[in-house]
């Protein structure tokens, strides 16, 4: 089975159980207030936000960023991939 990543910070883990056992630091909620979430898409060459548009290469790079169409408001929440 493929790797699996958190759809928050772009952790890459083997299982999902793995995954989801430890704290997320880019979690929504504030970091390490909640446990990394599972990343639903396949993996891609590039990912998009699903908000916005902007593109990365990774889901790491991509949710390190502010984004500027986030539901929450303008830069209140990082990029989040596209499935
Ligand atoms: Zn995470
Ligand atoms: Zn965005």
């Amino acid at each position: 089975m493929a790797n699996v990543y958190c759809k928050y910070c772009g952790y890459k883990s083997s299982t999902i159980a793995a995954l989801t056992s430890q704290s997320c630091t880019k979690h929504p909620n504030g970091n390490n207030k909640g446990r990394h979430v599972l990343y639903e898409g396949s993996e891609k060459l590039q990912y998009n936000c699903k908000y916005c548009g902007h593109k990365s290469p990774t889901i790491s790079t991509l949710t390190s960023q502010p984004c500027t169409k986030h539901p929450n408001g303008n830069n209140k929440g990082r990029h989040e991939p596209a499935l």
